[in-house]
């Protein structure tokens, strides 16, 4: 089980290194804020999260998930925020749920509202 999450986290560092900086993919963006509530099951708290991306951060858009039986998990605005910027939309809101093989499959789900600032 530990071996199995210490493997997940190297192929997530490996991940970053292969996406490069969000400059050299989307050089007309320079912020973008998701501000999310992720629920998780079972827990009955909402957890307001929010996480910046500026030009230097990776361009790997995704969120990791909290819970801790979550193997893999996450939630991926890769095809989300790049929609967004090609269509150079500035605000989007939705839900997502973890992608990861949680306790059961709809462990954990988030509201989430990209907000993209252009150069
Ligand atoms: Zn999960």
């Amino acid at each position: 089980m530990n071996s199995k999450k210490n493997l997940a986290r190297a192929e997530r560092l490996q991940q970053r290194i292969d996406a490069g900086h969000m400059s050299a993919h989307f050089p007309e963006v320079s912020n973008i804020v998701i501000s999310m509530t992720y629920n998780q099951r079972g827990i009955g708290k909402a957890l307001p999260r929010i996480v910046n991306f500026f030009p230097d951060s990776y361009a790997l858009f995704r969120i990791t998930c909290l819970s801790k039986d979550c193997v893999d998990g996450g939630f991926d605005f890769t095809h989300i925020i790049t929609a967004m910027i090609g269509n150079r939309r500035k605000v989007a809101k939705g839900e997502l749920g973890c992608e990861g093989n949680g306790p059961s499959p709809d462990h954990s789900t988030i509201a989430y509202e990209v907000a993209i600032q252009y150069a």
